[in-house]
């Protein structure tokens, strides 16, 4: 099965002593280099379909370089990330 990764937010903040080794913190410059702060927490809404368009089942990785909880995320955005994947389970995709 292929695996992907699906971001419907990127960046995160240190909120804990277990955020010392934050994995989201060392993978985020490969994607935005220099250009954004890990720090700058965004939601990207249009990626939450994402899912739904897929014909074959995938093995996905959610929010690898964020946290969908974080205060900065509206929560009716985290609702609707989950609304949007319990469908796609129940239609095509695998989680
Ligand atoms: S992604 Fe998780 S581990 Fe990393 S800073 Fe945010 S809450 Fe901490």
């Amino acid at each position: 099965m292929d695996r992907c990764n699906v971001e419907p937010t990127t960046g995160c903040s240190k909120v804990s002593p277990g955020c010392k080794n934050c994995y989201a913190e060392r993978i985020f410059p490969r994607a935005y280099g220099k250009s954004r702060a890990f720090t700058d927490v965004r939601c990207h809404e249009d990626r939450l379909e994402q899912p739904i368009k897929w014909k074959k089942p995938r093995k996905i990785f959610v929010n690898s370089m964020s946290d969908l909880f974080h205060e900065a995320v509206p929560f009716d955005s985290s609702t609707r990330s989950s609304q949007s994947w319990r469908s796609a389970s129940s239609t095509r995709s695998r989680y």
